[in-house]
């Protein structure tokens, strides 16, 4: 796998820490627990959207353009870092926000909304659940286009085999580091969304020969289309690399955690944002991350991950909307 011949900008300096998590392995009686920090990543905040963009941007600037756009929730951690690698090479940005939960989007809200309004998107536009997302960035792109400037669409989660090349420059790191301290990971949990992030740690995988098998904890989406959406991407993405083609075989996406849906709350979501930041300093948030560490303390308790497992958590980031969700975290009926 050569990822070198992709123009790329660097927005971390080097790699992120690869660290054990012992006092939750503790907490669960069992499973040798490691964490990938994903969420220390550079650019605003951190998280796995910087990995998409570094490949995203750098063809965006190869085709001259000006102005971002995309779209994202209302606590969109992708508009976020979006927004922030604008303000870093100096272009401009608009953000259509999609209201994915009927009633869940406040221009005023704190988190990830806050932050939209400090780094000075060109424009903030909610939409209603359901539309058309690709239609409402291509009107964005004709206003810009209309105005003389150079719009670059980047898709939802920056979810494109571009954007996933990021993460099969992840698996590369994380095997790097692995054999550089000699641990052998039995298993990798992530959090699966717009898919991007899984579809390139297996494209990644698979391209190393790795053998190491992926459980992705859904988010969103029920388990047999988050698995045809992950493997097509795969696919995709090992194409655009030229490296051998995952196969469905190499895809899990458990829906046991999603709850009542996406980025609404669950028990076991605030059970697992309070036991890492308890045991371990360690900041997860709501609607992703929590739940994959749901997914993950869930899996340990059930048997499903034998005591004995070395388990590495992709921690893909999300923090800076932890002040967004103060109630939900503190709701007695979900503590
Ligand atoms: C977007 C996001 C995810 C999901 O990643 P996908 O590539 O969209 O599947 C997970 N965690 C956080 C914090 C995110 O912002």
């Amino acid at each position: 796998m050569n990822l070198a011949r992709f123009p790329r900008r660097r927005y971390t300096p080097g790699f992120t820490p690869l660290e054990r998590i012992p006092r939750l392995s503790v907490a669960l009686g069992g499973a040798e627990l490691w964490i990938k920090r994903d969420d220390l990543l550079g650019l605003a905040g951190g998280g796995n959207k910087t990995r998409k963009l570094e490949f995203l941007v750098a063809d965006a600037l190869a085709k001259g353009a000006d102005t971002l756009i995309t779209v994202g929730a209302p606590q969109s951690n992708h508009c976020r870092l979006t927004l922030a690698v604008a303000a870093r090479e100096g272009l401009q940005c608009r953000l259509v926000i999609e209201e994915r939960v009927p009633g869940s989007y406040a221009a005023d809200a704190l988190g990830n909304n806050l932050l939209f309004d400090l780094m000075g998107a060109s424009s903030v536009r909610m939409v209603k659940a359901g539309a058309d997302l690709a239609a409402e960035m291509a009107a964005d792109a004709a206003a810009v286009t209309a105005a003389g400037g150079r719009p670059y669409v980047i898709v939802g989660g920056g979810s494109s085999p571009l954007g996933a090349l990021g993460y099969a420059a992840c698996a590369q790191e994380i095997m790097d580091q692995a054999f550089d301290m000699g641990v052998a990971f039995d298993r990798i949990v992530v959090a699966s969304g717009s898919a991007g992030t899984h579809s390139g740690l297996i494209a990644g995988l698979v391209a190393l020969n790795a053998g190491i098998p992926v459980t992705g904890i859904n988010v969103r989406r029920a388990r047999a289309e988050q698995e045809a959406n992950v493997l097509k991407l795969a696919q995709a993405t090992a194409d655009l690399i030229g490296t051998p083609q995952p196969v469905a075989a190499d895809i899990v996406c458990l829906d046991e955690w999603v709850g009542p849906g996406y980025s609404l709350p669950t028990r076991e979501m605030v059970a697992a944002v309070r036991l890492l930041a308890a045991q371990e300093g360690v900041l997860l948030d709501p609607v992703y991350s929590g739940k994959a560490m749901a997914g993950l303390i869930g899996l340990v308790r059930d048997g499903r991950i034998g005591t004995n497992e070395r388990v590495l958590f992709l921690h893909t980031g999300g923090s800076p909307s932890l002040s967004a969700f103060g109630q939900v975290l503190r709701d007695p009926a979900l503590n």
